[in-house]
């Protein structure tokens, strides 16, 4: 998404967002990147409605709500707030408690800080929803316990869980990324979240595993057969970098997280990772500035930002 530039600082970002004005005018923009435009009659002009966050279309008359669909939409706390606390959630260290939160803002109630975060985390947990593609590693780990004979067996241990992942290869290094909590590793498990993750026709590079097998009739599917989970890591280094940091993430931040709640945890993972680079897109998504329902022209695909 293309719109106004990104505060790099926190000190900036205060500077820049001190009234509630300022944060709408943020809104406007991101809304109309090119300037505002009349839902229904296209006129480019309009008044802005005192502190409702309304514009009225000067030609006709029609009235366009500037947080309608976003995060902010009739809140009764002021958007100033809820601007820091998406750029906290965003650039701080994952993990953001509604405690610090609370003091971060200077908020007097405990409840506001932990309902704004809990908004904010919504949008982090919702999993990706456009596919990744080019060529594409494709392996699954345990998460919550030994890693050793991970198909040996085929045991299904309580305490852990199965995660799958999907990395796109840029150059040396990853590009976007796709992980999910599955049952097991049967295709009916492995093969749906395939195709929910990857673009058809990408070049998958995944390590032979027969649950995997019935992707070769809508990819360029290239398994390398190796039985050793070493090996495995040498073949595939992005999915398994990527495994590896999910659970560091998990132990130091969370200390560990239930298998009830490992979804949630492996969506924020996600989120965090493929905006890495972008602040300025994390924040908007926390806000729910992407999800717009303006009509959507075929500037705007072509605008939109991949990860969205
Ligand atoms: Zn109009």
């Amino acid at each position: 998404m293309i719109g106004p530039d990104f505060p790099r600082t926190l000190a900036e970002f205060q500077r820049r967002f001190t009234t509630d004005d300022e944060c709408r005018r943020y809104l406007v923009d991101c809304r109309w990147p090119e300037g505002y435009q009349c839902p229904r009659c296209g006129h480019a002009q309009a008044y802005e409605l005192s502190t409702r966050g309304l514009l009225q279309c000067k030609s006709c008359r029609h009235q366009v709500s500037v947080t309608a669909g976003t995060v902010l939409h009739r809140t009764r706390v002021p958007l100033q707030l809820w601007f820091s606390a998406a750029y906290l959630v965003t650039t701080h260290t994952p993990g953001f408690s509604a405690v610090q939160l609370q003091r971060q803002l200077g908020l007097t109630r405990y409840e506001t800080a932990w309902t704004m975060l809990q908004k904010l985390r919504r949008a982090m947990v919702r999993p990706e929803r456009d596919r990744i593609c080019g060529t594409v590693e494709v392996d699954e780990t345990y998460v919550g316990g030994v890693e050793e004979g991970r198909r040996g067996g085929r045991q299904r241990d309580s305490n852990k869980s199965i995660v799958v992942g999907a990395v796109e290869v840029r150059g040396r290094g990853s590009g976007r990324i796709r992980l999910a909590v599955v049952e097991d590793l049967s295709a009916a498990s492995l093969v749906p979240f395939v195709e929910a993750s990857v673009e058809p026709g990408s070049i998958l590079l995944a390590d032979g595993w027969q649950g995997y097998a019935p992707l070769r009739k809508t990819y360029d599917y290239r398994p390398s057969t190796v039985g050793n989970p070493k090996k495995a890591a040498k073949l595939l280094p992005r999915v398994h970098q990527t495994f590896s940091n999910l659970k560091t993430w998990l132990k130091g931040t969370h200390h560990g997280v239930s298998s009830k709640h490992l979804p949630h945890y492996v969506n924020e993972f996600v989120f965090r990772f493929n905006r890495r680079r972008k602040p300025m897109a994390a924040f908007q998504s926390l806000l729910g500035l992407t999800t717009q329902h303006a009509p959507t022209t075929h500037k705007m695909l072509y605008m939109a930002d991949p990860s969205g």
